[in-house]
């Protein structure tokens, strides 16, 4: 064990279905964790800390991994896992990891933790799946919205965004607008290895967040007003911002993503049926891309303390279904089919009239608005695709390669 790591004995075995959320969550316990691991068998926690271990820091980790532990684990049980499709043995070429590939060729370049940029081979097949995914929604009439990138901190707070993701907030300032600490600013800002050398009374107060989702968008357009027609369906594109920490890794699991989403507003029934519509007909669309995936039930990433409860309450209303292509470059050595690597590439939510009774957008009867989307994240759809099927376009799939020329 290098001086620079720390093994931790929890106090609680992590049963295996619980291993993947508590090590997504290792990465938020302090800023002096790299990378943490956890043992098969769930008995064993080690982290991997930027500076050398001492008492006293080791405490304060060890305090702390023990209280993510403990809320995570203590009553928990294995949701069930529903399986709506499951298309995951689809025979696909390729077993490597594309990302040395697609560096070494400039085809991605990384500015900086989790934030890339796209060259030409990715932006054409993201621009495929666009066109794609914007066929969906012009099946249903879907109208067309732009949304900005940047969201008031009062819209996130009226639909409880602060204590359910917390974690994964960025936030948007500008210097105080004040001519003495704007002149402070021009001449002494200094960026270095740590960022800014400006101190924090210089920025304004945060009123303003970058955007962690798009549909939220229309929900606030809408809100405080009975809706239109009882009915609404909508799609945009637009960047989304989830901060995860030394979780943010390749093109998996970026800070600074794309999302395109067909939003449903209306009744329950009206919803419901159209999230369905939205599935059969990208079954269809799937099969063509020749893509490797499985739909299942999931929940969204909560923090820590809201985890246990949120997680069992969407499992039990079926209000998350993840689309998770196949990762083959991932497979554990001698995998089982149940085993196989996967990475959500989108999903089919349905909110009840969570935003409906929050932002008071109520139906032609009064009652409160229901809501759902399907969201595609376009970076992850075009990685999980490379994944699968390699950099070469002769091995693409025929349908991609005839749109693509
Ligand atoms: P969600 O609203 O969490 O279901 O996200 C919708 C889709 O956005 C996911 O299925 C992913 O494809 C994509 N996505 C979510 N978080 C990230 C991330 N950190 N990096 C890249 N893509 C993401
Ligand atoms: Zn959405």
């Amino acid at each position: 064990m290098s001086k620079n790591s720390l093994e931790i004995s929890p106090l609680m075995i992590i049963p295996a279905y619980l291993v993947g959320e508590v090590k997504s969550k290792l990465a938020y316990v302090d800023e002096h964790i790299m990378k943490a691991e956890i043992t098969s068998a769930g008995d064993k926690i080690i982290l991997h800390l930027d500076i050398e271990a001492n008492e006293g820091l080791n405490n304060r980790i060890v305090t702390k991994i023990q209280r993510v532990v403990q809320a995570l684990v203590k009553g928990a049980f294995k949701l069930k896992v529903q399986v709506l499709e499951d298309f995951i043995d689809r025979p696909v070429p390729c077993s490597i990891d594309p990302m040395p590939e697609l560096l070494r060729r400039s085809e991605l370049s990384q500015e900086a933790l989790g934030i890339f940029v796209l060259g030409p081979l990715l932006t054409r097949l993201v621009a495929y799946l666009e066109r794609r995914f914007i066929e969906l929604a012009d099946s249903f009439g879907a109208q067309p919205y732009r949304f900005p990138t940047l969201i008031p901190a009062r819209f996130l707070e009226r639909v409880k965004y602060f204590s359910a993701f917390p974690h994964s907030l960025t936030f948007a300032t500008h210097l105080r607008t004040d001519l003495d600490a704007i002149d402070h600013f021009a001449n002494q800002a200094v960026c270095d290895e740590q960022g800014l050398n400006v101190p924090p009374e210089t920025f304004a107060q945060v009123n303003t967040l970058l955007s962690p989702a798009v549909c939220y968008h229309l929900y606030f357009a809408l809100a405080g007003k009975p809706l239109k027609d009882g009915q609404l369906i909508a799609t945009a594109v637009g960047n989304c911002f989830r901060y995860e920490a030394s979780n943010l890794i390749s093109l998996e699991r970026l800070w600074n993503f794309t999302m395109r989403e067909v939003i449903f507003v209306g009744t329950k029934d009206f919803v419901l049926d159209h999230r369905e519509l939205g599935r059969l007909r990208m079954n269809k669309v799937f099969e063509e891309m020749g893509l490797a995936y499985r739909v299942e039930s999931a929940n969204d990433p909560f923090f820590i303390g809201e985890f246990r409860r949120q997680a069992a309450f969407q499992s039990a209303f079926q209000l998350k279904y993840e689309i998770r292509a196949r990762l083959p470059f991932k497979d554990p050595p001698s995998v089982l089919k149940t085993d196989y690597a996967t990475l959500a590439v989108g999903s089919y939510n349905y909110h009840q009239d969570f935003f409906g009774r929050n932002l008071d957008i109520s139906l032609p009867d009064g009652s409160p608005a229901h809501t759902g989307c399907i969201a595609f994240g376009l970076e992850r759809m075009a990685f999980a695709l490379l994944s699968q099927y390699g950099l070469e376009m002769k091995s693409w799939p025929a349908s991609i390669r005839k749109a693509l020329m």
